[in-house]
């Protein structure tokens, strides 16, 4: 398996607390790792992207299999497809190490619990663009089955 740095060998972002990387993922595609310990309760990291109405958001989300739109409010969603934060890659797990937290208009990553290197990073979607509709593969014990 290769495993390639999310970011090039420019600095990260001062928003991206950890070093992650991408790379394949069982859960579906590629996932984000921890490529450091990550203590609990701290900010992993964001996605940035470009701002759009939440209207113009559910329309690019309408038939897409991977999406990569966030409400972040009623009105605005951010539309991650072109960015290259690493965090766009995290998946959705039922028993999920971290959280999402929209927080003045961001998308930011938070640890739930320590995070070891190697360990992939996930969060629990909640409610998605899926609508229940596409099955859940994370594995966990408690799987809800959907999305
Ligand atoms: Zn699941």
């Amino acid at each position: 398996m290769s495993r390639q740095r999310a970011s090039p060998a420019v600095e990260r972002p001062s928003y991206q607390k950890f070093d992650v990387l991408v790379a394949p993922s069982t859960i579906d595609g590629h996932g984000v790792f921890a490529a450091e310990y990550i203590p609990a309760r701290l900010k992993i990291g964001e996605i940035r992207g470009e701002s759009i109405t939440v209207a113009e958001g559910r329309r690019r989300a309408a038939g897409l299999q991977r999406i990569m739109i966030v409400e972040v409010s009623s009105r605005t969603a951010i539309d991650a497809s072109r960015s290259t934060d690493p965090m766009r890659f995290t998946n959705h797990s039922c028993q999920a190490n971290a959280r999402l937290a929209i927080i003045a208009g961001r998308i930011e990553f938070y640890a739930l619990r320590p995070i070891a290197p190697g360990e992939e990073i996930t969060v629990n979607y909640g409610v998605t663009h899926h609508e229940g509709k596409l099955r859940c593969r994370c594995g966990a014990p408690n799987c809800v089955g959907n999305l």
